[in-house]
């Protein structure tokens, strides 16, 4: 635990001194009806990191109170992500909809003491008579059924008596509450569905804001935390708990700030419509914002828990820049991974000057990375080199290979510029170059001075490989829908060529391609046969040196 404590950490820490709870209980409790993002990423390392650091437990509950929505592969995903992340939840995995049976014999006893009824309006009256901010709402005439009648109703709609919207459940509260919220919020909605886990027992299915108060309080929770939308659903919540004499103690609510990242959308609703409409691959697509996403793009759990320590917890919405989270991934991976070449877009170079060949032993990493490792990279006369690297007519500037001005093949030799091989269309096939025998890497006694080292591969020993470029999903910075999807955000690369260690020694799964980037062979795609591999994200400054 840092030295500094968030608001929610202080709360915690005061209730335990004070005695109010003996042990931290919280939970993450997300509904099973898409994959879990990169908020409740924040949201998990929140709930699992405050119950670590105080010696408590965090539950892993699904709030599958929606029929309609939940699916047992959400379930699945939820469970992957929070184990990905390097949390555990214990034993025991937690479902709202175990708790149905006692969620609804809670409604039955607020209904004995008069404080909740079956309102009979339908969807546009309810809305109608809520009112408005400024205007006080009025109460349905149902409210004053008698508790026998609002019994026998209730009954016979668990039953599946009725139709969906037909009858709703309702806390009998205070019409004219300022916060409207509390203007006799809805406890229980018939729907004829099939629950993925409840099966078609019921025919009535408890609110939000009915089922996650008494979850948490059957559960034990002692700090109940949630997002910024739901403040004002606090007073419900303890409502609810107050009303119904629960033996003590009981649990409370406690909101932070939802996490906004720019250039994605955050919810499973617009997730699941891209996914639906075929805007990407699927749940898992390297470009989501999903936890699956991230994982299968290279992102390492370490960067995304690193970026949730430095995003902090704080009570005010806001907006955090992607390059905070691209810099987590880069620094992680900095300290990590082997240093590899890879040309994306080849050029031929013959070094007219060189005979034979010969293997070069190369370290995996830079000197400031304190890890050990090295491969031998094949060289010979002919060798690719990326198109970029050389330029007929140079901007000025420019530091790499042009007729006038030799370049350093990384880890090897200085090479000249001799000669410039067009096809008929003028577009360059081939460069005829010499090497400087004198100017070996590591022992050159050459003299000649270049401003640059470049990547290379060497033409006979190389390995095909595909590789996918990513961008950012959306062009606009605060996307709203399709409209501002980035037409660009995937590029494949099917003759990338690669150095051969890469794919038979396979040092790791991730690399950085020197100048490129780092990268990280497809885990599902990805065959030593065909070699795929994955941008995870560029380098700081991919034009010097
Ligand atoms: P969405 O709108 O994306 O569907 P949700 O809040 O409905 O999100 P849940 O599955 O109900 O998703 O959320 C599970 C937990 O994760 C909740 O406690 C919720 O507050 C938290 N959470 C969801 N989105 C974010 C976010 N962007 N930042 C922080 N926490 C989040
Ligand atoms: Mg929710
Ligand atoms: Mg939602």
């Amino acid at each position: 635990m840092s030295e500094h404590k968030d608001f929610l950490r202080v709360k915690v820490e005061e209730d335990l001194k004070s005695g109010k709870y003996e042990k931290v209980v919280t939970r993450f409790p997300p509904e099973p009806n898409g994959f879990p993002h990169i908020g409740h990423a924040k949201s998990i390392c929140i709930n699992f990191g405050i119950a670590r650091d105080f010696d408590g437990h965090c539950n892993l509950r699904m709030d599958d109170t929606d029929p309609t929505k939940e699916d047992t592969k959400y379930v699945d995903a939820l469970k992957d992500a929070v184990k990905w992340l390097g949390f555990e939840w214990g034993e025991t995995e937690y479902y709202t909809s175990d708790y149905f049976p006692r969620i609804y014999d809670y409604a039955i006893e607020l209904i004995k003491m008069g404080k909740a009824y079956v309102d009979s309006l339908n969807e546009e009256e309810i809305r109608e008579y809520r009112g408005t901010v400024t205007q006080a709402g009025k109460r349905s005439k149902y409210a004053e059924r008698s508790i026998e009648e609002n019994l026998d109703l209730f009954e016979r709609m668990k039953k599946g008596e009725f139709k969906d919207g037909e009858h709703i459940l309702r806390a009998k509260i205070d019409m004219s509450a300022a916060n409207m919220k509390m203007r006799d919020p809805l406890l229980y909605r018939i729907r004829h569905a099939h629950h993925y886990r409840a099966g078609d027992e019921w025919y009535v299915y408890p609110m939000y804001d009915f089922a996650h108060c008494l979850s948490d309080y059957i559960e034990g929770v002692t700090h109940s935390i949630c997002t910024l939308e739901f403040e004002n659903n606090r007073e419900i919540y303890d409502w609810v708990l107050d009303n119904l004499n629960l033996k003590p103690p009981r649990p409370y609510q406690h909101e932070f700030a939802r996490l906004g990242i720019n250039y994605t959308v955050m919810s499973k609703r617009k997730l699941l419509e891209l996914v639906e409409g075929k805007y990407v691959s699927g749940w898992d697509d390297p470009r989501m914002p999903t936890i699956a996403g991230y994982k299968r793009r290279g992102y390492t759990p370490e960067s995304i828990l690193n970026f949730c320590d430095q995003i902090g917890i704080a009570k005010a919405n806001s907006m955090v820049d992607v390059s905070q989270l691209e810099f987590c991934i880069r620094d992680d991976l900095n300290q990590k991974v082997p240093r590899v070449m890879c040309v994306l877009d080849p050029i031929k170079v013959t070094i007219e000057n060189y005979e034979g060949s010969e293997s070069i032993e190369a370290s995996y990493y830079p000197h400031d990375v304190p890890k050990e490792g090295s491969r031998k990279i094949p060289f010979s006369n002919e060798v690719y080199i990326e198109r970029e690297d050389f330029s007929e007519n140079p901007v000025k500037g420019y530091n790499r290979l042009t007729p006038n001005q030799a370049v350093r093949l990384r880890h090897a030799y200085i090479i000249t510029c001799k000669e410039i091989i067009k096809d008929a269309n003028g577009n360059i096939i081939e460069i005829k170059a010499q090497y400087n025998p004198n100017s070996k890497s590591g022992q050159d006694t050459s003299g000649i001075k270049v401003k640059s080292a470049i990547q290379w591969v060497d033409a006979k020993e190389a390995k095909q490989i595909e590789v996918r470029l990513y961008d950012r999903l959306y062009k606009d910075e605060a996307p709203e829908g399709l409209e501002d999807l980035n037409p660009d955000s995937l590029q494949i690369i099917k003759n990338a060529l690669i150095e051969p260690a890469v794919i038979t020694e396979k040092a790791d799964e991730r690399f950085q391609f020197e100048r490129q980037g780092y990268f990280y062979a497809d885990p599902i795609d990805y065959s030593n046969e065909k070699p795929v591999f994955n941008k995870i994200v560029g380098l700081k400054d991919s034009w010097t040196k």
